[in-house]
């Protein structure tokens, strides 16, 4: 048993369901690598001092780590480059993930998929390629929006987005015509790297089925829901999300099939333990 410095905090022992060598291994996570757990107030303890303590019975937290055991590491976004990752965000608003592929290959076999050749074609050369995406001549319009602002504010460079900072960032691309919080975070988070938690429709539906929150919760609320139980890590971001999707697609879909669906009894345990807290 150890007590850190500035901690109030038992540190006992590591559970044996805990895997979280797995996925707190990104650079910039090695302070939390060596966490500790507290087995009597289950809460992560960030050994170095951080004082950043992390209430491991947070149910949205706990849900993570289910889902993650259940199906393993998705390693989203499916694209070759960041460029890729934005394209297809602002390609999937409204369409099936095939029909972005679709597009995407006709981007690649035009050697198109780089930021300057995007910005160079004309908006009517742009239409036939990117059509299979639905709502071609909108999207044309919102991939020349962002390409103008990487454009005329980033010198069209990914590297010099990444450089800015998050609040920064997020601010700027939401004033863009057609992006909007979710394609701005999927950005954010998959081809920038960036900290933030994505919400869709289907962590909003698999969520509110369980009364986390309403269905039309603001975006900013649920996001702060998320945000605030999790650690702030890219990767688990990126994998929670996926994971939910995922979820959604294989159990949590319009007619739930709830049992069948492996987060069944998790969902249930953690309304037990929040009915009795
Ligand atoms: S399918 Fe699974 S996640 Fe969706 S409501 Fe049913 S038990 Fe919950």
């Amino acid at each position: 048993m150890r007590r850190y410095k500035n901690s109030k905090l038992l540190i006992i022992k590591k559970p044996k369901d805990f895997n979280c060598d797995n996925f707190f291994t990104e650079k910039g996570c090695k302070d939390i690598i060596n966490l500790k757990l507290c087995t009597k107030k289950h809460r992560i303890l960030y050994p170095n001092n951080s004082q950043k303590n992390y209430d491991l019975s947070s149910p949205i937290f706990a849900i993570y780590q289910k889902l993650y055991d259940y199906y393993g590491p998705q390693n989203w976004w499916p694209a070759e480059s960041d460029f890729e990752v934005i394209v297809g965000a602002i390609l999937t608003q409204n369409t099936a993930w095939q029909n972005v592929e679709k597009a995407i290959q006709n981007l690649k076999t035009y050697n198109l998929l780089t930021p300057q050749k995007l910005w160079a074609i004309s908006e009517k050369k742009l239409y036939p390629i990117i059509k299979p995406s639905g709502f071609y001549r909108l999207k044309t319009k919102r991939l020349k929006a962002f390409l103008d602002f990487m454009f005329k504010k980033y010198d069209g460079s990914i590297s010099n987005l990444k450089n800015q900072k998050l609040s920064i960032l997020r601010k700027e691309m939401l004033e863009i015509s057609g992006i909007g919080e979710e394609t701005a975070d999927s950005i954010l988070l998959y081809a920038l790297k960036k900290p933030v938690f994505v919400i869709d429709a289907y962590t909003r539906r698999t969520f509110s089925r369980h009364n986390f929150f309403d269905y039309n919760t603001a975006y900013s609320k649920i996001q702060e829901i998320f945000m605030r139980q999790l650690p702030k890590s890219v990767k688990i971001y990126q994998e929670y999300h996926a994971l939910l999707v995922k979820l959604a697609k294989d159990y949590c879909q319009t007619k739930p099939k709830c049992s069948k669906c492996p987060m069944q009894h998790q969902f249930l345990k953690i309304r037990n333990v929040l009915i009795n807290k």
